[in-house]
């Protein structure tokens, strides 16, 4: 997607060849018109594939989420990020590691907002090391739901997410791949 390489490559800083910094448009300030634009672009890509529901992890996800839930005219869920286990027989939950803390949390979803009829669209800001998408696709399939897709902003193709992803048969669709990052560098894949 042009317009958001174009801001990325405006707006975003390289912090190291691991970290893309994007604070001023997608993960503190908020660049509403174009959330609109990827939420348009996302909407279109899984249109006509029954899907039933979308499901985000907070925060930075939520922009791009709900933008592609309203023009999809679907349900939007939010996993939260808890620090420990719930001893409830309300929720699924599962471990994670966070890529940018480096330290695990549980994700958490309450049962009342999934059934096993449910064909799941996942979206998130980033994907790293697939690790918030392989514990979402958990939590769905421990309800016996089905994870149709999953829509990205950003993908950092040079680490194992994509392909980890794509080997286990997941429909993955990233509006920005990025090859290469190194201090105040950004490629992009062709
Ligand atoms: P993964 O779970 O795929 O390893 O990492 C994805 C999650 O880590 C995303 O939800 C995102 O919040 C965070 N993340 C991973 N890489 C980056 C990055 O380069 N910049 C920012 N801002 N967040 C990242």
């Amino acid at each position: 997607m042009k317009e958001l390489q174009k801001k990325i490559l405006e707006e975003g800083h390289a912090l190291s060849e691991s970290i893309l910094k994007v604070d001023s448009f997608l993960n503190h300030k908020v660049d509403p018109s174009l959330m609109y634009s990827i939420g348009k672009s996302f909407a279109e890509h899984f249109k006509d594939m029954g899907i039933t529901k979308i499901f985000t992890i907070e925060s930075s996800g939520i922009a791009p989420a709900v933008m592609t839930a309203l023009q999809m005219d679907l349900p939007m869920v939010i996993l939260k990020k808890k620090e420990s286990k719930i001893l409830s027989e309300d929720v699924y939950q599962t471990t994670v590691h966070s890529f940018t803390k480096d330290s695990d949390y549980e994700l958490t979803l309450s049962k009342k907002y999934i059934c096993p009829e449910d064909n799941i669209l996942i979206i998130d800001d980033f994907l790293a090391n697939g690790e918030a998408s392989k514990g979402t696709i958990r939590l769905v399939e421990q309800c016996g739901a089905k994870v149709t897709g999953i829509e990205i902003v950003i993908e950092k193709s040079f680490q194992p997410g994509r392909k980890l992803l794509d080997k286990q048969g997941y429909h993955v669709y990233s509006l920005a791949r990025i090859k290469r990052l190194a201090k105040d560098t950004i490629e992009f894949m062709d």
